[in-house]
């Protein structure tokens, strides 16, 4: 896994707040996180900002494990067969909304209807079964 270049990381942070996407904490530190999780070696190509966010160093682990579902479905990680991670809306927790993040470090902000739709079109059921256990629907702002 390639690390992102400082002028990416500083589009990224900019982008989302300077925020976790997921918690929205001040607490832990914040960290780079690809939406589509490299394994082991990894793609050598440098990434750019609609396939990273930012994320505390707490949820960024447990995104791996028990936040996996609710991970996939606000957007924070992205399955790996996805080949263009642009296309698949992100929730911005701190923001309380959703959007479409461009390669340039920009978020074309949508409605969740939109999103949800997106999403669908990208997951199909699959999207609403992460959504119901993420209780994404009970979610404040995640509606709207
Ligand atoms: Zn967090």
């Amino acid at each position: 896994m390639v690390a992102p270049t400082t002028h990416v990381r500083g589009l990224v942070l900019r982008r989302d707040g300077s925020q976790c996407v997921s918690c929205a904490t001040h607490t832990y530190p914040l960290e780079m996180n690809h939406r589509q999780s490299v394994g082991g070696g990894g793609s050598k190509v440098r990434p750019l900002p609609h396939e990273l966010n930012t994320a505390c160093s707490r949820c960024n682990m447990r995104f791996e494990s028990d936040l996996l579902a609710k991970g996939l479905a606000f957007g924070w990680k992205v399955r790996k067969w996805v080949k263009n991670p642009g296309l698949v809306p992100m929730f911005n927790a701190a923001r309380g909304r959703w959007g479409l993040l461009t390669s340039t470090g920009g978020v074309v902000v949508i409605t969740a209807v939109d999103a949800f739709a997106r999403m669908r079109e990208v997951y199909g059921e699959q999207w609403d079964q992460w959504a119901a256990e993420a209780g994404l629907l009970a979610m404040r702002g995640a509606t709207r």
